[in-house]
């Protein structure tokens, strides 16, 4: 029988979400999912500073608080919905021993793993797409969509598609690397979320 499900939300604490922990997995319940997944952007381990994303991932401070209610609402909520905690980690290449160590160190029950940073710039950065040569930014993203998959850091990806929001139609792209590496693991084309 198949599992109503959602695992992939945010909270305040990344700044691009509002509302608690609390109000998403109450939403679940009256949509009548089964399992609710909170997975916030994990801190930013490859610029120094406490929260030096803002709006983009919670602050480096923020992550033992965010583990520790998230952990006491699974309890909570024990026999009402199944709450996971998961987590939204970039991969990054040369910093994954940092989002490899949070990863290990927590008890999280999954990771997404997401591409949002290429040539340095972020990929919902809409003014990159006026300035960068964009068949170049595809090809480096499907190409680090293909090694995070390779880097066996992660459970699901968040959002393959993410730059399909930025205008071009890029499912050719993205199936040729499927097809030819990834058969099994990679996600639903079309479906993103930041
Ligand atoms: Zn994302
Ligand atoms: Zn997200």
């Amino acid at each position: 029988m198949a599992i109503r499900f959602d695992y992939h939300s945010h909270n305040w604490r990344c700044g691009h979400a509002a509302g608690e922990l609390t109000d998403y997995i109450e939403a679940a319940k009256l949509l009548g999912l089964e399992e609710f997944g909170v997975s916030d952007h994990a801190p930013t381990f490859f610029k120094d500073g406490d929260d030096p994303a803002p709006g983009t991932t919670m602050a480096k401070s923020e992550l033992a608080g965010y583990v520790e209610e998230a952990l006491a609402l699974k309890e909570r909520y024990a026999g009402q919905i199944t709450v996971k905690l998961g987590i939204e980690a970039d991969f990054v290449e040369g910093s994954e021993d940092d989002y490899r160590r949070m990863l290990d160190t927590h008890p999280f029950d999954y990771a997404l793993g997401s591409v949002h940073w290429v040539f340095g710039v972020n990929i919902f950065h809409r003014p990159r797409w006026e300035t960068d040569d964009p068949e170049q930014t595809y090809r480096e993203y499907y190409r680090l969509i293909v090694a995070s998959v390779r880097s066996g850091m992660f459970d699901i990806l968040a959002h393959p598609t993410a730059e399909n929001r930025m205008g071009r139609p890029s499912v050719r792209l993205l199936r040729t690397n499927c097809t030819r590496r990834l058969p099994k693991r990679c996600g639903r084309p079309g479906w993103w979320s930041r």
